[in-house]
């Protein structure tokens, strides 16, 4: 087998996956279609183009968990990260910088590099043999995006996204909403009490159905095409097709018993689904939405049971080429299929510049061990980068798999730890020092900054 690491795609994630491989002595070549091939959104010939806002959001390492994402980055020796404190604008707590100087820094970054160089050309075939990462992000190419629905089959490759907004489990009133699955179906108490249940009045639906209709909306962006599938409507959307439609559909009140109150018949359900093998998510089931955030906020706490609820991440729908990365992807980051394909970024199921870069970050170095014989430990779960590789790589539901943010519903709870909201500052901070142990432990496992 060859040893050169081949990155298809020089954005966020491929960018960083080839900073890493090249800085522990692999040779690396960066394939990437642009300035030849354009996309709708990129307006450059530079790696690591930031398409759309010049935010890497939150810095704070202590309380958030993108900030956290940062701190682990720095702590990598993350070209991304490092580069985005070089060029960083005043932004309050956020971490902005000034792109075009940023993206010019990682291209001239990169293309120096001794290891590193840059091919640019469009791939189009899955190549067969050698060490390779597929980087191409969400307006992955359609003729590569063709041949990995070839090799993955037409359901394991989605086009746009569909995020319903998911809420932390403890932030949900449970003296209002119960458990219960409709009709009870389910083999095991588990299965029939799967989904969490929002009750609503007449007087509580009519009020939520004008949220719908009068909030703000986002607009497809130029060259995002707004096709919807019947299957995947926005909620405002139904709402818009008659009043009715969305209790006839998704929140339908049949089948269902309130715990809480069983002499009552709610008029309309919300139904909350568990979003991650920890239970410690729920997704608002059949609600994507295109509503601003602000908007999408205010009318989901007008839910009873919802009315204190944290929001994990927001609902959306976004043009956004994605694998079904649970079922594709080993642990490693590589296809079940062609192992000496990795994946990493946005193409895997993670949203965000912070995200993608991160999953860069982490298929480089995989590749490396692997391309030198190292074994590498499973990155803790309890750190950012290892939370969100565990969640697309095993701990999503497959079957509802939609992109997702790092947030700290997806690191383990740590025992003996207050919940809910009041608990929520020391909870936050015994996540980040839990994770920054951890993160440095596996960091010092192997010399892979050797160069
Ligand atoms: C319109 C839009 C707006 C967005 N706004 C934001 C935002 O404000 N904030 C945020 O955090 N995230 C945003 N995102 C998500 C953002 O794209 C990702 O977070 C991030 O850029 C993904 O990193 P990546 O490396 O996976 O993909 P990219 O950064 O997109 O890099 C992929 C690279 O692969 C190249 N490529 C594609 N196909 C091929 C091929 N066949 N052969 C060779 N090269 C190829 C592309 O030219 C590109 O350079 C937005 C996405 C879109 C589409």
């Amino acid at each position: 087998m060859s040893n050169i690491l081949n990155i298809i795609g020089g954005g966020m994630a491929g960018s960083e996956a080839a900073w890493q491989a090249a800085n522990s002595g692999i040779d690396v070549v960066i394939h990437e279609m642009r300035p030849k091939v354009e996309t709708f959104a990129h307006r450059t010939g530079n790696l690591g183009e930031m398409v759309c806002s010049n935010s890497f959001r939150s810095d704070d390492h202590e309380q958030n968990a993108v900030g956290l994402l940062h701190w682990e980055m720095m702590q990598a020796n993350g070209l991304i990260m490092h580069t985005a404190h070089k060029h960083r604008l005043p932004a309050g707590g956020a971490l902005a910088v000034d792109r075009d100087p940023f993206a010019e820094s990682v291209t001239k970054a990169l293309k120096d590099h001794p290891r590193i160089s840059v091919s640019y050309e469009e791939i189009t075939e899955l190549p067969s043999d050698g060490n390779w990462i597929i980087a191409t992000g969400p307006l992955t190419s359609g003729s590569l995006a063709e041949a990995i629905k070839n090799e993955t089959g037409a359901e394991a490759l989605a086009f746009f996204d569909a995020i319903a907004p998911i809420v932390y489990a403890d932030s949900i009133d449970m003296d209002t909403a119960w458990m219960q699955s409709r009709y009870d179906k389910g083999e095991t108490e588990e299965e029939r009490t799967a989904y969490l249940n929002c009750p609503m009045t007449k007087d509580q639906y009519e009020g939520f159905i004008d949220a719908l209709l009068a909030a703000d909306k986002t607009e497809f962006k130029e060259g995002e095409t707004a096709k919807y599938f019947d299957g995947c409507l926005p909620i405002e959307v139904m709402a818009e097709r008659g009043r009715e439609t969305l209790r006839f559909g998704p929140m339908k009140p049949v089948g269902l018993t309130n715990a809480n109150d069983p002499n009552n018949k709610p008029y309309a359900v919300v139904q909350l689904r568990r979003d991650n093998a920890l239970g410690t998510l729920f997704n608002i089931v059949g609600f994507q939405t295109k509503m601003k955030y602000g908007a999408q906020k205010d009318a989901f706490k007008t839910i009873p049971g919802l009315e204190n609820a944290e929001f994990a991440r927001l609902g959306g729908i976004h043009r956004n080429t994605f694998i079904n990365s649970p079922t594709l992807l080993d642990e490693q980051m590589r296809l079940h299929s062609r192992p000496n394909i990795r994946f990493a970024g946005q193409i895997t199921g993670v949203e965000g510049y912070v995200e993608s870069a991160a999953m860069g970050l982490l298929a480089g170095r995989m590749a490396v061990a692997e391309m030198t014989g190292q074994a590498l430990d499973p990155v803790p779960h309890t750190t950012a980068m290892g939370a969100l590789v565990t969640h697309i790589t095993g701990g999503a539901d497959a079957k509802t798999f939609q992109p997702m943010n790092v947030n700290f519903g997806l690191f383990p709870p740590i025992d003996g730890v207050k919940g809910g909201r009041k608990g929520r500052k020391d909870r936050y901070k015994a996540y980040t020092d839990r994770a920054k142990a951890d993160w440095n432990a596996w960091l010092a496992q192997k010399s892979l900054d050797a160069a």
